[in-house]
């Protein structure tokens, strides 16, 4: 295992695809214990049967971030199989596209549910975890449309300038042995883009992610910020391809 990350627990939202699949794929391999949750269980069992039989010590558990005692019950599962939990990663998100006059409402609800409700039901669960254990560590995933409003992003960006926000409010508030890290991406190649239905947004979108980069750089930006030692917090990451404008 590498050092910093081996042995530690890690709870991943959004563990089904893209990202969060990546990030499962690496810590479990660096000797972290990873307990996965998404809607899609068939996905996470697959992945679980992968890395296990890798020899890493995984858990699943179906979760809807929308849901506040989902969430509290993924990181529950966590503490009681493993007896601590080290990591939480907020990961879970969707991206729906669209100028705000097509009032696309039922994609903005979605949009604040998912990427911030979802954020804040998993602090919720595991600051109180945190706060028992005297330490911890919250890896939330913003984007680089979390600094700028593209277009057609609106809501989407005002999802993620909410998840940098929450990210630093917490930090002001118990960075003192919690630590906290933003990471912001650009674009890489997971299923994100087909959460836009919109049809002129998903041909923009095409077209940006024709430079995008493996999810596996935004797997090891977060583990790096993990396997710092303890008196390092890692509070923001922005990363994007180098074609990336
Ligand atoms: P994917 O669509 O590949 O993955 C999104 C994940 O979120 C899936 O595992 C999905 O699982 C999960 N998810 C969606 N809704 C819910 C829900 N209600 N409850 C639980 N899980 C949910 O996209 P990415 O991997 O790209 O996205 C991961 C994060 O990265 C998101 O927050 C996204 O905004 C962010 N990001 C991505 C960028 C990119 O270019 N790809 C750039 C910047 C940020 P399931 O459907 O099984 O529930």
């Amino acid at each position: 295992g590498v050092p910093g990350i081996a042995g530690k627990v890690v709870v991943i939202t959004g563990a089904s695809s893209g990202l969060g699949e990546a990030s499962a794929r690496l810590l479990a391999a660096q000797g972290a214990s990873v307990v996965l949750g998404a809607r899609r269980s068939d996905r996470l069992d697959a992945l679980a049967e992968a890395l296990r039989a890798d020899g890493a010590d995984v858990e699943v558990l179906r979760t809807d971030v929308t849901v506040a005692s989902e969430v509290a019950a993924l990181v529950e599962h966590a503490r009681a199989r493993f007896g601590r939990v080290d990591v939480m990663v907020n990961n879970a998100g969707v991206m729906a596209i669209a100028p705000l006059r097509k009032a696309m409402v039922d994609d903005w609800n979605t949009m604040i549910d998912v990427n911030l409700r979802g954020v804040l039901h998993g602090i919720a669960a595991a600051l109180p975890v945190f706060q028992a254990q005297g330490s911890g560590h919250f890896v939330n995933i913003s984007s680089v449309a979390g600094l700028k409003v593209f277009g057609g992003g609106a809501v989407y960006s005002a999802t993620k300038f909410a998840v940098r926000a929450v990210s630093e409010g917490l930090r002001q508030e118990v960075g003192e042995s919690i630590r906290t890290t933003i990471v912001s991406p650009g674009a890489i190649a997971t299923e994100l883009p087909a959460g836009t239905r919109h049809p002129s947004s998903a041909k923009a979108i095409a077209e940006l992610y024709e430079i995008a980069i493996g999810p596996d750089a935004i797997a090891r930006a977060i583990a790096y910020a993990i396997g710092q030692p303890p008196e390092v917090d890692v509070n923001e990451i922005v990363l994007r391809p180098t074609a990336q404008s």
